[in-house]
């Protein structure tokens, strides 16, 4: 904890935030976090608020904000302090997390698929001579990586993969083409899920890691979504792509396991991003009430309006702590799918009710895009989708209950 806490103090030094906007459960949480926690803020509010509706509006990747963010110590919280990481738990991670998706969303989920779901795999399934040219390198916020599991046939049925790896003398060969794959156009390298043997079914996936650029691998073009517009989203698309056996990430057929388990820890940070986007929808709404007079009151002194404050402020809440208690779960070793599922699950779809919520407060201005409500609607929108679709959420904590009860 303490070097991240030394870098960021140094490059940040913390402000006097106003209490109104500080997360009221953060008191609770030992001084360190709480240091992080204004540390990300500051950044956030320099940094990343000022420039995310430009971000936004041109589908600009934020360059030197991630290289600021990797200075931090922010693009790779949990790695190991010798590998070049920050060497912090997950409940860091969200919590820094949740600050730079306050600022941007965009950030937040370049920052989340290269800590948890490109640098997780490595760090705990890597060798160590994989960990040295696909981990370190990638810690600095100089290049991140990526994560290829979807496929153009199946994303929800992630066992489908028709993406195939076969072994070619000293070299596996992949064919297929993955989609949606955030980082796509910036990364350097990217894990990626296929199929050694389709007749086994999930059994038969094992995950690989790819260095970019490489023969054999073409771009598709940059999607144009919705929203988190400053993080790129394409497709790979690989033909006879010949990569070193030793690419191989844990055991052949070991892959779905692995993407599981990546994705169970994934949900922390699509739920923290989330949250993120949920808060700054609060933000928004609280200040733009607290103005804006009707009546000859200011707005915020309706009590229709004080009705949706409480409860944008009471999901937010909710959603954080849930997402506190899964990051809390995985740090202490104990199992976390269910935990991580529903919170992400809360956390995403608070994040839509807040941004709708904050929408309505601001009435006309909230439909522009001269106010941030309309862009936070937008982001908010795919944290419902991606890692897992709510109804997936949904299906695991079910499936979880279901083994819990032994029915
Ligand atoms: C912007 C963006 C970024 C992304 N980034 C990445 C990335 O970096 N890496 C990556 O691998 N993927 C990424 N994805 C893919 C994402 O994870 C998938 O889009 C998601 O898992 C849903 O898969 P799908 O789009 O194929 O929808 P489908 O699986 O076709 O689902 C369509 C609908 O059917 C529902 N459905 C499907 N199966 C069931 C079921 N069993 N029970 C109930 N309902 C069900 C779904 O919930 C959904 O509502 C990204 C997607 C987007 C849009």
């Amino acid at each position: 904890m303490l070097s991240i806490l030394s870098r960021t103090a140094y490059c940040y030094v913390p402000s006097t935030l106003r209490s109104s906007r500080c997360i009221a459960s953060l008191s609770a949480l030992p001084e360190t976090y709480q240091m992080l926690y204004k540390t990300c803020r500051d950044f956030a509010e320099q940094e990343l608020k000022p420039n995310a509706a430009k971000y936004d509006r041109d589908h600009l990747y934020p360059k030197e904000a991630i290289k600021k963010m990797g200075e931090l110590g922010l693009m790779a919280i949990a790695t190991s302090e010798d590998l070049g990481g920050s060497g912090l738990d997950y409940l860091a991670y969200a919590i820094a997390l949740e600050e730079i998706s306050r600022g941007c969303a965009s950030a937040g989920v370049i920052m989340s698929v290269n800590n948890s779901l490109y640098l997780g795999p490595l760090n705990h399934w890597g060798t160590d001579k994989q960990k040295q040219e696909f981990v370190t390198p990638f810690c600095t916020g100089d290049i991140v990586g990526c994560f290829a599991l979807s496929e153009p046939g199946n994303g929800s049925d992630a066992g489908a993969a028709s993406t195939t790896a076969k072994t070619k003398g000293d070299c596996w060969i992949l064919n297929g083409t993955k989609c949606w794959i955030t980082n796509g156009y910036e990364s350097k390298a990217s894990v990626v899920f296929a199929t050694t043997d389709k007749s086994l079914k999930h059994r038969g996936i094992s995950a690989f890691v790819v260095p970019k650029p490489i023969n054999g691998l073409e771009l598709g073009k940059k999607e144009d979504k919705l929203g988190i517009r400053g993080s790129s989203t394409c497709s790979l698309m690989f033909e006879d792509c010949e990569i070193p056996k030793e690419n191989i990430l844990g055991e052949p057929g070991f892959g779905f396991k692995i993407a599981m388990m990546t994705l169970d820890a994934g949900r922390i940070g699509i739920a923290s991003q989330a949250l993120g986007i949920a808060q700054a929808s609060l933000d928004v709404a609280v200040e733009y009430a607290s103005k804006r007079m009707a009546f000859g009151k200011p707005i915020m002194k309706l009590q229709a309006i004080q009705n949706k404050l409480a409860d944008m402020a009471l999901q937010l809440e909710s959603a954080r702590l849930l997402t506190w208690r899964a990051a809390w779960l995985k740090d202490n070793k104990k199992p976390y799918t269910k935990e991580a599922a529903m919170a992400k699950l809360a956390a995403s779809e608070a994040a839509t009710f807040l941004s709708h919520q904050c929408i309505q407060i601001l009435g006309g201005m909230g439909y522009v895009s001269d106010m941030p409500a309309e862009r936070h609607y937008r982001d908010a929108r795919i944290t419902e989708i991606y890692e897992g679709t709510s109804e997936i959420q949904r299906l695991v904590i079910a499936g979880q209950l279901i083994k819990e009860y032994g029915v």
